[in-house]
């Protein structure tokens, strides 16, 4: 299947921009899921693949093939949308064998064969002569999945297919998603504004932000490795801990109450300058009882997370702090824990970007 290749692509409404100037691939055999914020660009991206919208400049290239111009029919692409739109009065099989009538080059049995690998793949052979009004609605998200992927297209595109899923569904749907993905191996471009779903289904995440593209990495290194504050707040639930210090302008150490003693200066900051420290609540551990190493944290509130953790809100020293535990640790703690913290999960930013990771204790 080919990559699919952004160059410089802009999209303007009126003196609205909502693409601006982005590159970007997605790798063949690739899911890549585009995420962010309501309004940062997504689904505008993603109807310009689809050829459902017109760039205001750029280019779009699938393989070598430029389709910018081309209509949607001459992408060869396969699309699923929010609601799914179907023939009520069908069964699902009929409804998956709809688009491949279109193809007068393909037998009844070539028809038949596909509708089979397809029930097959989402698991649905059991319900080919169900009619659709009989189906929840992740059922029917399915079905629009099968007719999407049984005409072999080489690229699918997906815009927020999840989010009319009763949420006990949403999972199952996902598995579907992604065992479509392997077998099939389309280039997958997938658009959500959560977070969840992004990091159970991609390969790549592409974080968007007022029209451009902050970060594209894999899941776990976006997550662990955010270029930007804003990659470190945005994934997460909650997001990264953001605390302001100042490199010592004598000794160059930073010192966080965080650690029982000071760090030595990050790479790329200057002694007497003020950085923001990002750390993830859940890398830090906190411990019921005094253990070497760590510092004592005063709490201020504390609250269960939906995954069932204890959320803390801590102050030590000057710095307030999110700490996600598990409950049983900390069972029986009074107002005052124990903190510790790898030094690999401290990172440092300047004006909202990474500038380094803390490397060493100061000597
Ligand atoms: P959401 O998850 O809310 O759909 P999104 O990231 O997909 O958000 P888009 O739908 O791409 O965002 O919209 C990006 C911006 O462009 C928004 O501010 C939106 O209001 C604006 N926009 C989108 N389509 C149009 C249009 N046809 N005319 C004018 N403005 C538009």
């Amino acid at each position: 299947m080919p990559d699919i290749r952004v160059e410089r692509l802009t999209k303007k409404f009126g003196a609205f921009v909502a693409v601006r100037e982005l590159d970007i691939t997605f790798p063949e055999n690739t899911v890549t899921c585009l995420l962010g914020p309501s309004g940062c660009g997504k689904t505008t991206l993603l109807r310009m693949i689809a050829g459902l919208e017109t760039p205001t400049s750029g280019r779009i290239l699938f393989g070598e093939r430029e389709v910018s111009q081309l209509p949607p029919r001459k992408r060869n692409i396969g699309m699923v949308f929010q609601y799914p739109v179907m023939y009520p009065t069908l069964s699902v099989a009929e409804n998956i064998e709809r688009p491949l009538l279109m193809d007068r080059a393909l037998s009844a049995a070539e028809r038949r064969a596909r509708i089979d690998e397809v029930l097959d793949i989402l698991q649905m052979a059991d319900l080919a002569q169900a009619f659709i009004g009989e189906l929840d609605a992740g059922s029917r998200q399915k079905v629009a999945v099968g007719r999407a992927v049984a005409r072999h297209c080489d690229i699918l595109l997906f815009d927020e297919p999840t989010t009319n899923v009763e949420v006990n569904n949403k999972l199952q749907l996902i598995r579907a998603f992604k065992e479509v993905a392997r077998r099939l191996k389309q280039s997958i471009v997938y658009v959500t504004h959560d977070q969840t779903e992004a990091m159970t289904l991609a390969d790549q995440i592409a974080l968007m932000r007022d029209g451009e593209i902050e970060q594209c990495e894999p899941p776990r290194a976006l997550y662990n490795d955010p270029l930007t504050e804003f990659g470190g707040w945005f994934l997460g639930n909650p997001g990264m801990n953001f605390l302001r210090h100042e490199v010592s302008p004598d000794s160059g150490r930073i010192a966080l109450p965080l650690f029982d003693r000071p760090l030595a200066m990050p790479e790329g900051a200057a002694p007497g300058e003020i950085l923001t420290v990002g750390i993830r609540p859940e890398a830090i551990e906190a411990h019921a009882a005094a253990v070497p190493g760590a510092v004592a944290a005063r709490v201020l509130n504390r609250s269960i997370t939906i995954g069932g953790q204890l959320l803390l809100k801590l102050r030590v020293g000057e710095d307030t702090l999110k700490v996600k535990s598990d409950p049983e640790r900390l069972a029986g703690h009074g107002d005052q824990v124990y903190l510790s913290c790898p030094l690999e999960a401290v990172i440092f930013f300047r004006h909202g970007r990474r500038i380094s990771h803390a490397a060493a204790f100061a000597d």
